[in-house]
């Protein structure tokens, strides 16, 4: 059987940079678990337009769609802020979700103990926390129709709408459920169903695929803004959490800073299952380009190795590979090995990104 495939897109700023990390732990993989993985990598972004004059080559597009999962990690940067909006790095990323139909976007909220002092909740509130929140990535009020700023009695009105089928609210669910049966085997939907049909139909619809598919999965529903609340409040509450394009945008980034830093955080946007049974994914670090220390060797690679060992696990079906390298992660953060985003009020020094991707393959390696 061929090895799975792997696109690499690492991007502009400190992609690159928090990427290189990543594939030494892919080689380690291959080197000592016998886990070989055909790597390809592309451009994306500000990368691809200084070559392409577009932020995604269409071949570099038909090459994402023929490989078992995508690493991106990150683009955009002020050399690139005055383009044109189509020309834009963010398109090319926006391009590979929309072609790719990723509507599934995985992002978990976990607190390393290491670092349970630095979120801005009590320590116990967030000590040993594990939630996943799944939000709807290609349609609602991002997308709906009609949209735009029109002239209407003598004053401009901007609109959006809120649109959601029954068949994308379906999928989506599923998603949720599935990851649940791997996880605490709960889930939680939130909406407004209180004031938005979107969210009565959300709530029918999720409550169905539960009855007819899932129904020893736990299922609860609450409105979106007690779920802000009760994320702040007591967030160990939660397993899997399910929920629309808008209302998951706010809640995943909650939830993701009640964990600390900007660098810690993963994340996975999953399609439909291919001929192979895998589904169409794409894994990439929540932070963005950093130019502020792009070229410094101070990014935390973190996000990017953690959204690799998503991939293991959800691509890959390599789930207890994947919680090797998150406890391997978990070991050099117990030893205080800290890149400078991490770096609490009473300092100490810090280490370079290459240094802490060293220091990962380590632990893999005491880990064997
Ligand atoms: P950002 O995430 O790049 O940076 C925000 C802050 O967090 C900065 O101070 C940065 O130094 C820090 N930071 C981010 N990642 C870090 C890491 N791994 N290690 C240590 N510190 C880290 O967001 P921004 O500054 O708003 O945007 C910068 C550029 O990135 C813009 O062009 C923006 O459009 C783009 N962007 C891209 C993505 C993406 O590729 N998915 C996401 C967000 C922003």
């Amino acid at each position: 059987m061929a090895n799975p495939s792997i696109l690499i897109l690492a991007g502009d700023g400190i992609g690159p940079e928090v990427m290189a990390e990543v594939k030494k732990i892919i080689s380690w993989y291959g080197d000592k678990r016998g886990l070989v993985f055909d790597v390809s990598e592309d451009l994306v972004g500000g990368a691809a337009y200084d070559v392409h004059g577009k932020p995604l080559a269409d071949e570099t597009m038909a090459k994402a769609q023929e490989v078992d999962a995508v690493l991106l990690g990150a683009v955009g940067g002020p050399k690139y802020d005055n383009l044109d909006f189509s020309v834009k790095p963010e398109r090319g990323l926006l391009r590979l979700r929309k072609e790719m139909d990723l509507f599934s976007n995985l992002r978990p909220a976990q607190c390393f103990d290491a670092l349970a002092d630095f979120s801005s909740l009590k320590k116990d509130v967030v000590a040993g926390l594990d939630i996943m929140i799944v939000r709807e990535l290609t349609s609602g009020v991002y997308f709906g129709t009609p949209r735009g700023i029109f002239e209407e009695n003598g004053e401009r009105v901007g609109i959006n709408t809120q649109r959601y089928t029954e068949s994308e609210i379906e999928r989506v669910a599923r998603s949720a459920f599935e990851l649940a049966k791997r996880r605490g085997n709960k889930v939680c939907s939130m909406e407004k169903a209180n004031v938005m049909e979107s969210g009565i139909l959300w709530r029918e619809v999720v409550q169905r695929i539960h009855d007819e598919e899932y129904p020893e999965v736990e299922l609860s529903h609450m409105y979106a803004d007690n779920g802000a609340m009760q994320l702040v409040r007591w967030p160990k509450q939660f397993d899997v959490i399910v929920t629309d394009n808008l209302f998951g945008d706010i809640l995943s980034d909650c939830a993701a800073m009640l964990t600390g830093s900007l660098g810690m955080l993963p994340s996975a946007s999953l399609g439909a299952p291919m001929e192979n049974g895998r589904p169409k994914a794409m894994y990439e670090p929540v932070h963005g380009s950093a130019p502020d220390i792009a070229g410094q060797g101070k990014a935390n690679p973190i996000a990017c190795i953690l959204s690799f060992a998503m991939a293991l696990r959800y691509s890959f079906d390599q789930g207890d590979e994947a919680s090797r390298l998150e406890k391997a992660i978990e070991k050099v953060l117990a030893e205080g090995v800290r890149t400078a985003d991490l770096m609490g009020p009473e300092g100490g020094t810090a280490v370079s990104t290459v240094e802490m991707g060293a220091k990962i393959i380590e632990a893999l390696d005491a880990s064997l």
